[in-house]
């Protein structure tokens, strides 16, 4: 901890020269514990950044959580330094009792208050999800920073591995996925954009990275434009079907089995089942996974000229997710249901597609009929046109 309370209940913060003065305080002032009152341990080294500690065996929340270490104590002098020379209203460790918080940093904006966790060594979804969900109860915005990269591994300049972890400590801003990281030991910072899955660990995005200090507020340079390459999406979904296939059992595989029920084959799938589509990263489950559900639960059957609602086909989608046939992702700071707004892009793609019709709110009329192939070379020829209309859509 930075911050203490002094003799008079004053709350003091190791900043700045009251650093240097650090051997005389501990020689002459005592510090308690904000949280719990109970007296603190100044601990200061010539390596590490003086901070306070609790005794041994106290029964704080504080020492409940990690022990904190140097990288998590810089990470967070440095943000908090960052704050304020960006003449943002910023507190440092500041007790929130309500919900029992202490975020490393609250900032208020605007009326806002947002606070700030620099979170150096990976916890579970869970707590991720529970603790935001309490910030987000009592009217406070969480934004969370790893602690280093903001990713798993880098396989190529915009090529990204993401764990579980790393998705449920990302959040939207102006359409686009992201996540920031920062390194106290070379002070710099990352922001990973436009973060777009190809399959549930493997994404697209675009990395920043600079010093810390050249990054002003606002934040303009997030907002730029990164366009997910459409182009790579048919060879990373075939990819994807093969090592399905491959490392699939179809005792414990109930997509394969489903497929394979219909008589159908992974590899000759219609070209309309697996599309990109926005908000794909609700589900864990790949695109092919959850829109062959779609197609085999609601679809197959629909007679031409018929009507299908999205109300219907939701219905039938969240019976799938209840069985654990398709599995959502746990997105603590996106929006609620956010996978409802997957297949309302699917279906807008379909009528783009000119296989389907608008026909009223949340309606759609079945025009055309999938193509479906019966050999591997057609299969992919389709698949080339569809892609092709896509990147003509977007482009
Ligand atoms: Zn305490």
């Amino acid at each position: 901890m930075l911050t203490a309370l002094n003799k008079k209940g004053e709350l003091f913060t190791l900043l700045g020269e009251m650093r240097e003065q650090v051997l005389h305080l501990r020689e002459h002032e005592q510090f308690f514990c904000p949280i719990c009152k109970e007296p603190l341990i100044l601990k200061a080294g010539h390596v590490r950044i003086p901070h306070f500690s609790h005794h041994q065996h106290s029964q704080c929340i504080e020492t409940a959580s990690e022990p904190e270490s140097p990288k998590h104590l810089k990470g967070k002098l440095d943000l908090f330094e960052w704050c304020l020379s960006n003449q943002l209203a910023v507190s440092l460790e500041y007790y929130l009792p309500d919900i029992k918080q202490r975020p490393d940093l609250l900032i208020e904006k605007a009326g806002r208050l947002i606070a700030i966790e620099f979170q150096c060594t990976p916890i579970s979804v869970r707590s991720v999800e529970k603790r935001s969900l309490q910030y987000l109860l009592s009217g406070i915005t969480p934004l969370w920073i790893v602690g280093g990269q903001p990713f798993h591994k880098k396989r190529t300049i915009d090529m990204f591995e993401l764990t579980e972890y790393h998705w449920s400590l990302t959040r939207r801003k102006n359409k686009h996925v992201m996540l920031a990281g920062y390194e106290p030991e070379s002070g710099k910072a990352s922001i990973l954009n436009g973060i777009t899955p190809f399959t549930s660990k493997k994404v697209f995005a675009k990395l920043h990275q600079m010093p810390i200090s050249k990054i002003k507020i606002p934040l303009s340079l997030i907002t730029d434009n990164a366009n997910f390459p459409i182009v790579k999406w048919s060879d990373e979904k075939r990819n994807w079907i093969q090592q399905r296939v491959r490392h699939g059992d179809l005792v414990r595989d109930s997509f394969l089995r489903a497929i394979y029920t219909e008589g159908s084959n992974p590899f000759l799938l219609s070209p309309l089942i697996g599309l990109p589509v926005n908000y794909m990263e609700s589900f864990i489950s790949h695109p092919v996974e959850w829109q062959f559900f779609i197609w085999s639960d609601c679809l197959k059957k629909l007679k031409l000229n018929r009507k299908i609602s999205l109300k219907y086909v939701n219905y039938k989608l969240r019976e799938r997710i209840t069985k654990g046939d398709i599995v959502c992702r746990t997105l603590p700071l996106h929006d609620k249901n956010q996978w409802e707004k997957a297949v309302r892009h699917y279906f807008r793609l379909l009528e783009q597609l000119f296989y389907f019709q608008s026909a009223g709110k949340d309606l759609y009329r079945l025009i055309r009929f999938f193509p479906w192939a019966p050999h591997v070379e057609e299969t992919k020829s389709y698949e080339k046109k569809v892609m092709g209309a896509l990147i003509k859509n977007n482009g």
